[in-house]
């Protein structure tokens, strides 16, 4: 097989070119995710680091060669700090700068310039460290779910190890002045580098795309100020959870809770105050409901929840038990100590065809005799004995 390392590195220069830009405008687009900023200039300066290796064919070899390396470890630079940006952590531009300064000093000294496999091996060693400290984070940062994250780890690991390898056979791995009569080894080392410009640049995009998608589905399904369910994603859920149930032998409940007199809370002591209270009503009510159960904030002050497998007694314990714990809550606002109280309405169904719709309007019934029986009750509401009614 041929491998024309020539030929290569102007594939990779374009990989880089068209990589870079598409990155740069892609954060331009957006103007927020900064990482795809850090990219786009780490895969452009690769473009330009590999331009000036071709050039030092025709020009000062030796200055380009220092000024090329110099560019690429700065590229990588990019990908690191780029990386760091993408999980939120502290951006190592520092030690990026310092070390492309400590490589440009370390060209000077005559012994690295007399001896290209020092060179060699002085670039593909910092390469190496750089590519591991990229794959180091992407190791570190497991704990958000992305698809492309552990691919992204070992793409940086493998070429890490490619330019670590390198290290010890600098004699033989460096670059002649004339590409045409590099050896094949080095072709092999080449077409590497391209395909981690591929690869490492379409990974690189997915985790942003993943990251966006997480947030997406996360706004469309939570609600933004209490972290459970919204309207929509409960009901969705309590529809899969009561069909289930109508061919089951279990029974399940529905619990509809309302905070009492919340208007009058808010007009007395001011929305934040209402907003504390529904955040420590449903940090509550997810402590005291099973795992198992499906909980949701289905209104303003209004909260509904599912219980498989619950029968009536259950179920009504478990509602007395949040309002109970309800009513001793407090949230204090200055001098003022703050407290709610909420009614709670349950139905119950066994095996029958109800359907969800039908489920809730009993159960509001049942709700509508709480707040009529003086809030802070929980009432049953017998469900599908009067269904038809
Ligand atoms: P009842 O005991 O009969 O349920 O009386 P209520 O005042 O709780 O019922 P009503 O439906 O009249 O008022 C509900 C109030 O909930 C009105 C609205 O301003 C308030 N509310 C709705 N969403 C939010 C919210 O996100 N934050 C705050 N602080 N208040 C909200
Ligand atoms: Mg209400
Ligand atoms: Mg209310």
């Amino acid at each position: 097989m041929m491998l024309d390392v020539g030929t290569i590195l102007v594939a990779t220069i374009a990989g880089c070119a068209v990589l870079g830009c598409l990155m740069l405008v892609d954060w331009w687009q957006s103007r927020d995710t900064y990482e795809l900023a850090w990219w786009g200039t780490a895969y452009l300066f690769g473009a330009l680091s590999l331009l000036a290796l071709i050039g030092r064919r025709t020009i000062a070899p030796d200055l380009l060669y220092s000024t090329s390396a110099a560019l690429m470890l700065f590229g990588y630079g990019c990908l690191w700090i780029g990386v760091r940006r993408f999980f939120r952590r502290r951006q190592p531009i520092g030690r990026v700068l310092t070390l492309c300064i400590l490589w440009l000093a370390l060209a000077q000294l005559p012994v690295v310039q007399e001896s290209a496999s020092a060179r060699t091996a002085i670039v593909s060693g910092l390469v190496a460290a750089l590519s591991f400290a990229i794959a180091y984070d992407f190791w570190r940062n497991r704990s958000e779910r992305l698809a492309s994250r552990v691919p992204a780890m070992i793409i940086c690991s493998v070429h890490g190890l490619f330019f670590a390898a390198r290290v010890p056979f600098a004699e033989a791995l460096s670059l002649p002045t004339d590409l045409g009569s590099a050896p094949v080894l080095y072709g092999i080392l080449a077409l590497e580098g391209l395909v981690f410009v591929i690869a490492s640049g379409f990974t690189f995009v997915a985790l942003t795309k993943e990251r966006a998608e997480v947030a997406q589905r996360r706004a469309a399904t939570i609600d933004s100020l209490t972290g459970v369910y919204n309207r929509r994603a409960f009901l969705d859920r309590a529809e899969r959870l009561v069909r289930r149930a109508e061919t089951d032998t279990r029974p399940l409940a529905v619990l509809l809770f309302d905070i009492d007199r919340f208007k009058q809370i808010n007009d007395r002591f001011g929305h934040p105050v209402g907003d504390r209270l529904l955040i420590e009503f449903t940090t509550l009510a997810t402590q005291l409901l099973r795992p198992t159960d499906l909980f949701g904030r289905i209104g303003g002050e209004e909260f509904a929840a599912i219980l498989p497998g619950a029968p009536r007694t259950a179920a009504v314990a478990a509602a007395d038990r949040v309002r109970a714990a309800f009513a001793s809550v407090i949230v204090t606002e200055g001098e003022a100590d703050v407290r709610a109280t909420v009614s709670v309405g349950v139905t119950v169904v066994d095996g029958e065809e109800v359907g969800l719709d039908r489920l809730i309007a009993i159960d509001d019934r049942a709700l509508y005799r709480a707040k009529r029986n003086g809030r802070n009750v929980v009432e049953v509401e017998p469900g599908t004995a009067d269904a038809g009614a």
